[in-house]
């Protein structure tokens, strides 16, 4: 048995099963993205913007009080601490909040800041006293929609009148049933069962009309299909907007299917790059060996934090065994955990409460650990007939230009793997020098 997977760069990958590879699941890193983050994510890139009619002006914002927001959604924003606009809401917010509205697909890594800007759009749009569901947001996942319902609460705190539904599985209401909140958060086949079979929704009343995580939810079998049956029963006034964090060809094509007229705001995502990252390799026999070569890597080196990149479970669990066994600090992050323990394994890790963290490809993006110095590929990321996964390496090795410290890794070889280990160099255009693993003095 094999499941199809994507990988990082989007392209088709089937695992076995019984291979216990931890594959990415989009919509669980996209939940863990959103439970570890502590801050906005910065991007030295411009905001690129595509008006949909170019003659018109182009206003950016620098503060929230030139918004002229309602005084109740002002207070909300500057209880949750936020001073100004992030990059993209300075662009973004004039945008979804001009009359008449306007249309918008916005795409920019997590962390930037779109959630806050669409949830302050459906605040400002939607009318306490009226008691019907007027804003309506798509979420790929019950998770990611009630991470987005917390915000809508948060932000609308002093907004008393407005209250938030979920429509997700588990939430049963009865067919016909009058619903009087005005904000609904759902996934896209239970959204439709509440417009179309249980009559619960009147789209024809809705204002404005949220896809959030577009990439995620294309990902997902029919959603495209739901998103769009819901789409095209909305009145032709209703605001329609849409967030991705990637934009490839695919979510692309979607966005332009369900987006009427859109202006197009794109911030692009600070690039990684080994440019700072000095980078060994030592060439191993077996497991054991590879052990051995790691704790004499860590007995001539003052190591400050760790992450070691895994590619089965077993191997992963292994490793932690042996580690834990000669007296390390480890924790141990794989796929097989819920995305609540993996978030609350990460924040111990960035607490300093262990060392080091053994983990599989489920988190060889995301995790954004300050203090790691060090990487180990305990195993080479390979796809499938041993071609090399460059960008798995990359993401786990690489940091981002400007605001990259410098970092060592370290590549724990197979003899069979060398070849994939010099394509990955001459992919990157850059040199991975070996050590010999018994004179670790070569390690500056
Ligand atoms: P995205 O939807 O792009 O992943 P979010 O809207 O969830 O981004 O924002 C990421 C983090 O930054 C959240 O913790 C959010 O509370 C915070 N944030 C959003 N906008 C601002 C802002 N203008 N100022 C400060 N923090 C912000």
């Amino acid at each position: 048995k094999s499941t199809a997977v994507r990988n990082i760069d989007g392209s088709i990958n089937n695992i076995k099963e019984d291979d216990e590879e931890d594959v990415v699941d989009l919509a669980a890193n996209s939940l863990l993205n959103k439970l570890i983050r502590q801050s906005l994510v910065e991007s030295s890139h411009h905001v690129e913007v595509l008006q949909k009619d170019p003659s018109s002006p182009l206003y950016s914002v620098k503060t929230f009080e030139e918004l002229r927001l309602k005084e109740e959604l002002l207070k909300g924003i500057y209880a949750m601490g936020f001073n100004r606009p992030s990059k993209i809401q300075e662009m973004a917010l004039p945008m979804m909040l001009a009359h008449p509205p306007q249309n918008l697909i916005a795409q920019s890594q997590s962390g930037t800041g779109k959630t806050a800007a669409f949830v302050l759009a459906m605040l400002s749009r939607v009318n306490a006293l009226e008691l019907f569901p007027q804003c309506l947001c798509l979420a790929p996942t019950y998770e990611l929609a009630l991470q987005t319902g917390r915000v809508v609460e948060q932000m609308g705190k002093f907004c008393v009148d407005v209250q938030v539904m979920y429509a997700i599985r588990g939430n049963r209401i009865p067919r016909g049933t009058d619903i009087t909140k005005q904000i609904i958060i759902g996934t896209p086949g239970t959204v439709l069962d509440w417009c179309f079979k249980l009559k619960l929704i009147d789209l024809t009343k809705i204002r404005v009309f949220v896809l959030d995580e577009a990439d995620v939810m294309i990902d997902t079998q029919g959603f495209s299909d739901h998103s769009i049956r819901i789409q095209r029963a909305l009145p032709s006034e209703c605001q329609m907007l849409l967030f991705s964090a990637t934009f490839e060809d695919s979510v692309w094509h979607f966005a332009e299917r369900i987006i009427p007229d859109p202006n197009v705001i794109k911030l692009r995502k600070e690039e990684l790059t080994l440019n700072n990252i000095r980078q060994y390799y030592v060439l191993c026999e077996h497991r054991k060996d590879k052990y051995q070569a790691l704790c004499n890597i860590y007995g001539s080196i003052t190591i400050g934090q760790a992450i070691i990149f895994c590619q089965t479970r077993q191997n992963a669990k292994w490793l932690t065994v042996e580690m834990i066994q000669d007296g390390h600090q480890v924790s141990l992050l794989t796929g097989e955990l819920t995305v609540e323990q993996r978030a609350s394994i990460i924040q111990r890790f960035r607490d300093g409460k262990e060392k080091v963290l053994i983990t599989t490809n489920v988190c060889a993006r995301g995790i954004d650990v300050k203090q790691v110095t060090i990487v180990v590929n305990f195993d080479l990321p390979v796809k499938q007939g041993e071609e090399p996964d460059y960008e798995t390496y990359l993401h786990r090795i690489g940091r981002t230009g400007r605001f990259g410290k410098k970092g060592l890794a370290f590549n724990m070889i197979e003899v069979d793997k060398l070849p994939s280990l010099m394509k990955i160099q001459d992919h990157f255009n850059s040199s991975i020098k070996q050590l010999n693993a018994e004179d670790m003095d070569e390690i500056e």
